[in-house]
């Protein structure tokens, strides 16, 4: 065969081969991509296109969890950080990354040359390789960002704390046609939903930014012809409540949202009923790609967004934490809640009274100046702080101090339906400020810094949520009531 013609046929074939890791258009796909699909689209990646692939850690399975760094052509000046399936049953916005990768590589898609792209397109292989939802141990990733026990969660928090970037994305699917709609003969209304982190103690200009984008992006994403919405949780209108997303930090929107930047979750909507089950997967990855765009190619004014998280991630701490914080709405109000009708398959309104808009601070208190552990409850916190990136002093001679200490009463562990308030709540109260020796090997935590703050909200032995509602921790308060955080007031 003349070298001309094998030339031509290798490339011929090279080009197939390509293009055969995935179904194209992606509106064709009707199966999740699986791992191992994954791993050779991954292997074969072009590194001529200024992409790497390494692998950051490995699920409790022990299969890799990789990690793709697009590289900005100029200075970056602006960087994205997407993850996705932390639920290994929740395929859609894994899909989208790696078609999106796709797009880049072969040069049908261009990333702006300012911007530079981290992505995690499958942080559970376990829980995807068995399409359920929770990881190899068992454990459901996004409840697991307070602990950080698991090593999937470790891993996103080491790789964002050294990419620091200034928006995350965190990837998730919801199902449309839950039993409670299908008996009211609906869908629920929206393909796809986001919301920003939301802790009232995070930097109020960095929430309205968020807020704004969750809010603008509405433009792009009607264009795309997607309904999209603000995301809400929640069940039924008009008489279950309907809210959005919780201020709680175990969540990997609110834990990396501490970090001073924007954090977003997304949820595509699937029918979990459907037969075959994935026949609309093509179309949540299409929503998923036009929604993950508008965070790398829409023209908002980036360099003063950049700037704002630069000045957040370097400021004191707010002098008060809020502690206790739920969503309620203001006065009587109705609200019009979207469904599709199963009959008509058209848009129906419901008018509903409990629909949440208005995150409630209920009690804050002083933010302190530093925490104290006694050295004999040192090591589960160390373990905490090292997974958490948090930075403390060990004390190497013994220190005298006038602290507040505080008294657990007791944890409720039952949902709150009255208050619609979570199951792990924290009923705590101060004692009397007293003198107090900290032997040496006990810990001090200053809260002054991005790592405090984090530490903050982490350690307040106040905050509604925090540590205790777990037995690891829980098993350290001593007999009368007394927890192991002790709070060094501003002077
Ligand atoms: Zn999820």
């Amino acid at each position: 065969m003349p070298r001309m013609t094998l030339l031509f046929l290798f490339c011929f074939f090279s080009t197939l081969l390509a293009q055969t890791y995935f179904p194209d258009p992606h509106l064709e796909l009707k199966e999740p991509i699986k791992f191992s699909t994954m791993q050779s689209f991954l292997q074969h990646i072009d590194r001529t296109k200024g992409m790497t692939v390494t692998t950051e850690g490995q699920s409790a399975d022990g299969h890799p969890i990789y990690l793709v760094h697009v590289k900005a052509q100029k200075e970056p000046l602006w960087k994205v950080f997407f993850f996705a399936q932390q639920h290994g049953d929740e395929p859609a916005g894994k899909d989208a990354i790696l078609y999106l990768l796709r797009d880049i590589e072969q040069g049908q898609w261009v990333l702006p040359d300012h911007v530079e792209l981290w992505l995690v397109p499958m942080v559970n292989p376990d829980g995807a390789m068995a399409d359920k939802r929770r990881n190899g141990n068992d454990r459901d990733l996004n409840r697991d960002h307070i602990l950080l026990s698991q090593p999937e969660t470790q891993t996103i928090h080491r790789l964002f704390r050294r990419i620091m970037p200034h928006v995350a994305v965190d990837c998730h699917e919801f199902g449309r046609d839950s039993q409670d709609y299908l008996d009211r003969g609906w869908l629920e209304w929206p393909h796809i939903m986001m919301d920003c982190a939301n802790h009232p103690f995070f930097d109020s200009r960095i929430l309205e930014m968020g807020k704004e984008w969750v809010e603008r992006v509405s433009f792009y994403m009607n264009q795309s012809g997607h309904n999209y919405t603000r995301y809400t949780v929640g069940g039924v209108p008009p008489l279950q409540e309907q809210r959005y997303s919780t201020t709680e930090l175990n969540d990997g929107r609110n834990s990396l949202g501490a970090f001073g930047g924007l954090s977003f979750i997304i949820e595509s909507g699937r029918l979990r009923n459907a037969d075959p089950p994935n026949q609309d997967l093509g179309k949540r990855v299409d929503a998923y790609l036009a929604l993950l765009k508008t965070f790398l190619t829409w023209d908002a004014d980036w360099l003063k967004i950049a700037n704002a998280i630069k000045e957040s991630r370097a400021a004191a701490p707010m002098e008060f934490l809020p502690t206790n914080c739920f969503w309620g709405s203001h006065g009587y109000r109705l609200t019009p809640v979207r469904v599709i009708s199963l009959q008509t398959n058209d848009t129906e309104i419901v008018m509903s009274p409990n629909f949440m808009h208005d995150l409630v601070v209920k009690y804050s208190v002083p933010t302190p100046a530093a925490y104290y552990i006694p050295a004999e409850f040192a090591a589960p916190f160390t373990g905490l702080f090292d997974r958490h990136g948090i930075k403390f002093e060990r004390l190497t001679e013994s220190r005298n101090v006038r602290v507040e200490p505080c008294q657990l009463l007791r944890v409720e562990t039952e949902f709150d339906p009255v208050y619609q308030r979570y199951d792990g709540r924290q009923i705590t109260q101060y004692l009397p400020k007293e003198m107090h020796t900290f032997a040496k090997g006990s810990l001090y935590i200053p809260v002054k810094s991005l790592s405090g703050r984090r530490a903050a909200l982490l350690l307040e032995p106040a905050m509604m949520y925090g540590v205790y509602q777990y037995e690891d921790f829980r098993k350290l308060i001593q007999e009368d009531g007394v927890m192991p955080v002790y709070r060094l007031p501003v002077e």
